[in-house]
């Protein structure tokens, strides 16, 4: 598995990670089993994904403790994410004031079962704390040795700069697909200048480009991608409007897979690691299989030609 450097001073990370927002088990719908979402983490790390993205909003703190469980007894194979959330309005997280933030890493590094996270990111923004006041207890934090790296998550590039003015920004953790390209011509390139790492989430536009979703898929309930939920990408990815397209779209890319030996969803994961030099994939799945499978993308070659084909298709 090919890999990066994370930020400046980061550890090596493959250019494909485990994401742990499903094995939280409430917004992609239950868990099947907690063992086996253990399972695919603990598969994920033996076929050479290196890390771990998590978050304490997941599942109110229950991926975090499932990824805890996971790598225990090989907490040094794995490098590991997460994040803190604003609280106002109603919001979910612990809050972005110092004290709150340093509140948040101590139960997060809790449930991990780990002293020190090799990433810490602001989930994101809020307007009710200026970013440099939270910023600057993100600093605290790595001087402390509590938190190795520290980056962003949703924030636009004044937000970046701003922060980027007091502490370095490790990485930044955007949307990013095939299907959502926002982040393509003008982000990607200015974080490879300032070598921030490009974290890429949705990069299988949640399951769209694996070629396992069709028009008649129907989701769980309580899975954000039955239209129950306030996630902005069901409108662009699975609202009834759009799904047909989307689908038609990812039926071309499987015919490319075919040609070349291989899946629709390795393709999706490597053209997202092609868009930079600093840029890595997010894949989540609670499924051991797909991890197998999500992981080969880390040692696929796409020439030029297939690249332009494929951008074709979603461009
Ligand atoms: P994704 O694009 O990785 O897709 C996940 C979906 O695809 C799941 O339903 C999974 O079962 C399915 N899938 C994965 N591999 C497959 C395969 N090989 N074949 C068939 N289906 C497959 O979307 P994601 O999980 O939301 O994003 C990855 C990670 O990014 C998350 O787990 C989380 O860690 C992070 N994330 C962060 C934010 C943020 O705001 N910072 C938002 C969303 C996700």
């Amino acid at each position: 598995m090919e890999t990066r450097r994370l930020g400046r001073d980061g550890p090596e990370i493959s250019v494909v990670g485990y994401g742990a927002w499903e094995a939280g088990g409430d917004a992609w719908g239950p868990n099947e089993s907690d063992d086996r979402v253990v399972d695919a983490i603990r598969v994920a790390l033996d076929c050479g994904m290196t890390w771990i993205d998590t978050a304490e909003v997941y599942g109110s703190g229950r991926s975090e403790e499932l990824v805890g469980r996971a790598i225990r007894g090989r907490a040094e194979d794995a490098v590991v994410f997460t994040k803190v959330a604003p609280r106002e309005e109603g919001e979910p997280g612990s809050g972005f004031r110092p004290e709150e933030v340093r509140k948040a890493i101590r139960a997060s590094l809790t449930r991990l079962g780990l002293e020190r996270v090799d990433l810490y990111q602001l989930h994101w923004p809020t307007d009710d704390v200026a970013v440099e006041e939270t910023w600057g207890a993100m600093a605290a934090l790595q001087d402390e040795g509590l938190v190795g790296c520290i980056g962003l998550s949703n924030f636009d590039r004044g937000a970046i700069e701003r922060c980027e003015a007091i502490r370095h920004v490790d990485s930044i953790q955007n949307q990013f697909s095939l299907l959502w390209q926002d982040d393509r011509r003008e982000l990607i390139p200015w974080l490879e200048s300032n070598r921030t790492t490009y974290l890429a989430y949705g990069p299988l536009g949640y399951g769209m480009l694996s070629g396992a979703i069709t028009r008649e898929t129907t989701f769980h309930p309580d899975d954000w991608r039955s239209g129950n939920g306030d996630m902005g990408a069901y409108d662009r990815l699975f609202a009834p409007d759009v799904i047909g397209g989307n689908v038609e779209r990812v039926e071309r890319l499987r015919a490319i897979a075919e040609r070349l030996g291989t899946t629709p969803a390795t393709i999706a994961l490597r053209w997202v690691v092609e868009q930079g030099a600093n840029t890595a994939a997010i894949a989540g799945s609670r499924n051991a299989e797909h991890v197998r499978e999500n992981a080969r993308a880390g040692d696929l070659t796409l020439d030029d030609a297939t690249l332009a084909e494929v951008d074709a298709i979603f461009g």
